[in-house]
């Protein structure tokens, strides 16, 4: 067993009367692609918003290798984010999309624009630079979005499901670039999808999530063979 890496330590969220997360918990090895599965409602979003720095929990902890994040503001807690839709600065060039993390870093020139080519190489999209996001697809303004993400070498990667807008050809495309480069970087990446085909493709382990908690954990294998609960079951066994 490898130490805890990330750790998600019994955090609760309410909104008035509604409690959107109840007593979530639990532990990420570094380098692992874990996904949040789960249906609408079920707490995903404000999962990763809370280890996002987004939002704020109502009760428990978050720790990256023992030290709590939630003092950290997001901006500092060195996690990339990739969301569904209006991620990319309509106005700014790709280049300058991707350039962007490491300019408010005050990066010198040269290394914004070294690390720029190599981001862009990673997401196939040598040649691209001088293009508006209005001038691609919505599959290649995602790769772009996955670039700026992590660009700055986060050592975590939240993505909130970034790829549901997309038809099914571009969405497996981009499933491949995201386990490719999962591979490449070795970046700990938490994943949140409905859809449980590709959390059966991406993840190394799967968190089932249904209203608030998180009913199984376990790699897709362990979940299909041996769904501990009937909503489990229900979920993971019914395909669309
Ligand atoms: P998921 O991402 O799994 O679809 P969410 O985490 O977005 O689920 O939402 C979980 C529950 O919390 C839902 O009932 C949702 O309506 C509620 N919720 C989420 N964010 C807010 C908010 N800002 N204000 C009020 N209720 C919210
Ligand atoms: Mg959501």
């Amino acid at each position: 067993m490898t130490e805890p890496y990330l750790e998600i330590d019994g955090i609760r969220r309410e909104f008035g009367p509604v409690v959107a997360v109840e007593a979530v918990r639990l532990t990420i090895q570094r380098g692992e692609f874990m996904t949040f599965l789960g249906p609408s409602g079920s707490g995903k979003s404000t999962t990763l918003y809370i280890l996002a720095g987004l939002d704020v929990p109502t009760a428990g902890d978050i720790r990256l290798e023992g030290r709590s994040l939630l003092s950290t503001p997001p901006q500092h807690r060195q996690i990339g984010m990739v969301f569904q839709r209006y991620t990319l600065f309509p106005h700014l060039t790709v280049a300058e999309n991707v350039a962007f993390p490491l300019v408010v870093r005050r990066r010198p020139r040269a290394e914004i624009d070294a690390k720029v080519k190599a981001m862009l190489r990673l997401v196939r999209l040598e040649g691209f630079e001088d293009r508006k996001p209005a001038q691609m697809s919505g599959g290649q303004q995602q790769r772009v979005a996955l670039a700026r993400a992590l660009v700055y070498d986060p050592p975590v990667l939240l993505m909130d499901e970034p790829l549901s807008a997309l038809d099914k050809k571009l969405r497996e495309e981009i499933q491949f670039e995201i386990r490719r480069i999962h591979q490449e970087t070795g970046v700990t990446i938490l994943y949140v999808t409905h859809d449980q085909e590709e959390a059966l493709r991406l993840s190394d382990r799967i968190a089932v999530f249904s209203k608030g908690v998180i009913d199984q954990v376990g790699t897709g294998e362990e979940l299909y063979a041996h769904p501990t609960t009937r909503f489990v079951a229900g979920f993971i066994g019914d395909s669309d």
